[in-house]
């Protein structure tokens, strides 16, 4: 018998973007002082920029709806027209924002590919393509992520984000990190947050993923770089009202829902060990795992009570969160540990939905 979830709603697994705002953070967001955000006098929005500027160590932030408009906020003010941008090959910058930064900004992207997101200089060093005049496009910032979305949720190291900053300011170019799962690198290492700020000239960090708030992302740096950030997203149409009952959420989520993303790790740890894929090898939230066809397994998960990601033909991913407490993580675990990797042989055995071959990224 493969496992069912015996009781309760589907184990959403799927992403740490599914969370609900708790009744504290509503409660929060009824609360929050508002004011026209556009004429800068929303007191919840201003304070949520100035704290999370102050986490990171840097001048300034600006709240904006989402972590991929903060993403191309960023890096415009880094690289412009004609300009390149360095990236990971898998990274969100590159793969999942629909080409916003060349429709938008109109830069160009080259790729170095490395296990885990991983900053490889000798890589890196070779793509570099120096300002030569009106012939060739110069390279004007690099791109990381951290934690790495695509690979599995991994965290960056330090010493490397470190000599990476040392190899930019030596080569006279930015850097930009999107730190959408900042926070789990934060929590999964210790690190400090304004370590991680160091390393950058501007970064995106989200609070509608792991910290469960409903909306909302940041750009962080400099003054000059986030006045200009201000004015872009006016540009784009992301000049936002009274929102900052969106901004007491994201405050409510730094206080309290942080350090509890250790739970999380914990829980994808259990999920691995289940999966029978090596915990050791989890670094944050996200456990993934080959089997031979993803769709049809993840359309197998959910008729047992599983929503998980096909991130690929083969590659299946679980995400956990705030929403997903250690009794619904046992439950998933068994069906984990109960449900055969291979296809069940009859096609009519199971039917693979069109939600379950599109995967959900995020
Ligand atoms: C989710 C995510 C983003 C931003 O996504 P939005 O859905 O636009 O908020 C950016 N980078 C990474 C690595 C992400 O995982």
């Amino acid at each position: 018998m493969t496992g069912q979830v015996t009781s309760g709603p589907p184990v959403d697994l799927r992403s740490d973007t599914v969370t609900a705002p708790t009744p504290a953070m509503r409660e929060a967001m009824a609360r929050a002082e508002v004011g026209d955000d556009v004429y800068g006098e929303d007191p919840t929005v201003r304070r949520l920029e100035e704290r999370v500027a102050a986490l990171f160590g840097h001048e300034a932030a600006l709240f904006c709806p989402t972590g991929s408009m903060a993403n191309v906020l960023a890096v415009r003010t880094v690289v412009g027209v004609g300009e390149e941008l360095l990236c990971e090959a898998s990274a969100h910058v590159a793969r999942a924002e629909l080409g916003a930064h060349a429709a938008y900004t109109g830069l160009t992207m080259r790729t170095w590919s490395a296990p885990g997101g991983r900053v490889d200089l000798p890589a890196i060093d070779a793509l570099f393509a120096p300002d030569l005049g009106p012939y060739f496009v110069p390279t004007r910032a690099i791109a990381v992520e951290n934690t790495h979305n695509f690979a599995g949720g991994a965290v960056v190291d330090l010493a490397e984000l470190q000599a990476l900053r040392a190899y930019a300011d030596a080569r006279g170019v930015r850097v930009h990190l999107d730190g959408a799962r900042i926070w789990n690198a934060h929590v999964a290492t210790g690190v400090p947050l304004d370590a991680y700020g160091a390393v950058a000239d501007v970064a995106a960090v989200c609070l509608s993923k792991g910290l469960g708030a409903p909306v909302g992302s940041l750009v962080v740096g400099s003054a000059d770089a986030v006045a200009e950030t201000r004015v872009w997203r006016k540009r784009m149409g992301g000049g936002m009202r009274q929102v900052g009952v969106l901004a007491a959420a994201g405050l409510h989520a730094l206080d309290h829902h942080v350090e509890r993303l250790a739970d999380d790790h914990a829980h994808a740890r259990v999920l691995a060990e289940a999966w029978g894929t090596d915990p050791g090898e989890v670094a944050t939230n996200i456990v993934v795992r080959e089997v031979p066809d993803a769709p049809r397994y993840v359309a197998r998960l959910r008729a047992a009570g599983v929503l998980a990601s096909a991130v690929g033909a083969r590659t299946v991913r679980l995400v956990t969160h705030l929403d997903v407490d250690r009794a619904a993580v046992d439950r998933a675990a068994a069906v984990l540990a109960a449900l055969p990797l291979d296809p069940d042989p009859r096609p009519e055995a199971v039917e693979v939905r069109p939600e379950d071959v599109t995967p959900a990224t995020e």
